[in-house]
């Protein structure tokens, strides 16, 4: 498997090969790099982005992210617990979604203000 390291400009090409547990990286330049693709290989992780639904805002949509890195195999619990919500206007940048998800903690990263008037 050929992977690309993400985690420092340098951006080196990463060759994976596993055989039973045993994986082995060639081509980083850092012991990162061997750590990222073996996070990759068994269990990839992003910081996860998406839109939440705000009511009475000047914007119809509020951007949110997650704290930290979050498995791939969670997004879709994630975004169908978000997809749920509809936040109320005004909202501030760095406001918790999901209060009771600690580990998966997102919080938005713009603030709404609610419509004048
Ligand atoms: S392996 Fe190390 S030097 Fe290469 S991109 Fe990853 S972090 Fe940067």
């Amino acid at each position: 498997m050929e992977l690309v390291c993400f985690l420092c400009p340098n951006g080196c090409s990463l060759a994976v090969t596993s055989k039973e547990l045993n994986i082995s990286v060639s081509g980083n330049q850092c012991k990162r790099g061997q750590e990222f693709a073996i996070q990759e290989v068994t269990c990839p992780q992003r910081v996860f982005t998406t839109t939440v639904r705000v009511a009475g805002g000047v914007f119809p949509l509020a951007s949110v992210r997650s704290r930290e890195m979050v498995p791939k195999a969670e997004f879709p619990h994630l975004l169908a617990a978000l997809n749920a919500l509809c936040l109320e206007a005004p909202v501030e940048s760095g406001q918790i979604m999901l209060p009771d998800a600690a580990e998966n903690q997102v919080i938005t990263t713009m603030s709404v203000p609610a419509i004048p008037g």
